[in-house]
């Protein structure tokens, strides 16, 4: 979830890092006692809005209705403008770049600082590779002093203690919010010391189980400014599950719709039938596994199970804790065969192995048993 630069700066100023004082402007809002001078900024979830002209400058000269107007009436990169944040102007002796995001190739996340930022990043990026910096974080770790001092050095910071406060405080974000970005551009140095002039702060949305009501709170306010009409999720976890009927006699359960037609087909060319079928519907866990086996096996006519998991957000101890959970609550004893692989495979082939329940590596193995075995049952 992307979030806009004011909800950002929300979070900023929890952690302490030093934001301009503002306010809100909603469309149609009665707007009076200004004091300039103001930074008017459109609130857009689209980048670059500064070069577009969304963001407008009240030195008190002019009357600040028409520019807000103005403002208003502005459509960029086809979002339009429907609230205004306005902040206390303030004198910017430096613009850096600063950021902490993934380095997905290597699973750590990074810090990357510009000597240089502002609304030119992008292109100051590619002609002057010197100026930006990559640091790689350890997580477990965390970043170290030594890291700082790097990149302090690098940006020529005077207030280290500041500096390093700002950059300790956007790490604590990036991890506690479960963020993949949090990018302040500019991070500025005034005279009065570093102020965030920008946020950027991407949640993720995978994270929103540990985060519901931080989630609800930020997504009213999005959809609010946005004109929507505010829903709460009402899927529960049984809502995920799919359950489709057939006619055969082998009950097949996955963790996604893919890889339960993929296999579908494979029962079919070994010459197996299928009895019934559950999706799980992606992302679930061990509850969710113990229903679609019950649901799958409730069928009187299927002889062998055939579960396939290729984990990605789900996890295969947690699917293994479900299976093990089936087969000493069920009674009668249908056999089962699990094809498991991705997020926590090891645990959950050995938690298998301990419950004596085969696991196949190879799809076409288990299909091939599974289909056996209900031809001979
Ligand atoms: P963006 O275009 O969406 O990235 O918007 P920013 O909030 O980053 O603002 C763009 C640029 O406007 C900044 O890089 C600054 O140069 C300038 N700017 C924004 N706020 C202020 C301010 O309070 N004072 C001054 N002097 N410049 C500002
Ligand atoms: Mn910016």
């Amino acid at each position: 979830m992307r979030l806009y630069e004011f909800q950002g700066k929300e979070i900023f100023k929890k952690y302490g890092i030093p934001v301009q004082s503002g306010f809100l402007i909603h469309k149609n809002d009665e707007v009076k006692n200004l004091t300039p001078p103001l930074v008017l900024k459109s609130q857009l979830l689209v980048g670059g809005r500064g070069k577009a002209g969304g963001i407008k400058i009240w030195d008190g000269n002019t009357d600040a209705l028409r520019i807000i107007n103005e403002l208003f009436s502005l459509k960029i990169k086809g979002e339009k403008v429907r609230a205004i944040l306005a902040l206390e102007k303030v004198d910017i002796l430096r613009e850096i770049y600063l950021s902490i995001t993934f380095n997905r190739s290597k699973s750590t996340p990074v810090l990357i600082i510009g000597t240089s930022g502002g609304m030119d990043i992008e292109e100051s990026v590619r002609l002057n590779k010197e100026k930006i910096h990559f640091v790689e974080i350890d997580p477990f770790l965390e970043i170290l002093e030594y890291q700082i001092r790097f990149v302090a050095k690098k940006l020529n910071i005077d207030n280290y203690l500041e500096f390093k406060n700002i950059i300790r405080a956007v790490y604590k974000i990036f991890k506690e919010y479960d963020a993949t970005l949090v990018e302040i551009n500019p991070l500025a140095i005034t005279p009065g010391g570093f102020i965030a002039i920008d946020s950027k702060v991407n949640l993720d949305d995978q994270s929103y189980f540990r985060h519901e009501e931080l989630f609800n709170k930020l997504r009213e306010e999005k959809q609010f400014i946005q004109g929507k009409k505010y829903v709460h999720a009402s899927k529960t976890k049984e809502d995920t599950i799919t359950y489709v009927p057939l006619s055969g006699n082998i009950g097949v359960i996955s963790d996604g719709a893919g890889t339960g037609l993929f296999t579908l087909d494979l029962i079919n060319e070994y010459g197996g039938k299928v009895a019934d079928f559950c999706e799980m519907g992606g992302i679930t866990n061990s509850e969710v596994m113990l229903k679609s086996l019950k649901m799958v096996a409730s069928n009187q006519s299927v002889k062998s199970i055939l579960v396939v998991l290729i984990g990605g957000f789900n996890r295969m101890d947690d699917m293994a804790e479900g299976i093990i959970k089936f087969k000493k609550e069920l009674k009668n004893d249908v056999p089962i065969f699990i094809r498991m692989c991705g997020t926590k495979e090891e645990i959950g082939k050995e938690l298998m192995k301990k419950a004596n329940i085969p696991v196949y590596d190879n799809l076409n193995v288990a299909v091939e048993k599974a289909v056996k075995k209900a031809m001979e049952n």
